[in-house]
């Protein structure tokens, strides 16, 4: 990545999180569909459209921008995202792999969060403020699904736990 400026490093970090919103849009079905725990499944199918969203966000703003919307690879969501997929390939379903599946999600809200939060802070310093905001808007939906997540975990960690005590 070469960035002469603040604005060409926005559009960068742009293009990576591009790539990862769509990675996830890959994701998503796979962790929804391999969740055991009904409330955990619906939760990735609607943060998926959440995600959607994102992406469509992601378009908006690099139109106001006058940019492409145009991705690059993000090495950090594929590794989040392979491990995911590591959870679902090494392990039959249960709670106990819910549990990971939980653990995974919230390593990707987290990246998110820190990604966007990122790049909004450059959009706002380069007074880009429509674009600001529209990067605010999925911070705020992506914080409270890490919250979600979080309650849930409480259920599926108390399953898991009793899952492992039945043995
Ligand atoms: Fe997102
Ligand atoms: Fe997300």
């Amino acid at each position: 990545m070469s960035s002469d400026n603040l604005r060409e490093l926005l559009i960068e970090e742009l293009k990576d999180i591009y790539n990862a919103e769509n990675q996830l849009v890959k994701a998503l079905p796979k962790m929804a569909k391999a969740a055991q725990n009904e409330e955990l499944k619906a939760g990735f199918l609607g943060h998926l459209e959440e995600t959607k969203v994102h992406v469509e966000r992601l378009e908006q703003a690099f139109a106001l921008l006058g940019e492409p919307a145009k991705g690059k690879t993000c090495h950090a969501m594929k590794g989040l995202v392979e491990e995911g997929a590591e959870a679902i390939k090494d392990n039959d379903a249960s709670p106990i792999r819910d549990a990971q599946l939980i653990g995974a999600a919230q390593r990707v809200e987290h990246y998110e969060i820190a990604a966007y939060g990122t790049v909004r802070a450059f959009a706002e310093k380069l007074g880009e403020a429509k674009v600001a905001r529209l990067l605010d808007q999925t911070i705020v939906e992506e914080g409270a699904t890490d919250k979600k997540l979080t309650t849930l975990s409480e259920t599926v960690n108390s399953e898991a736990l009793a899952f492992a005590e039945d043995k």
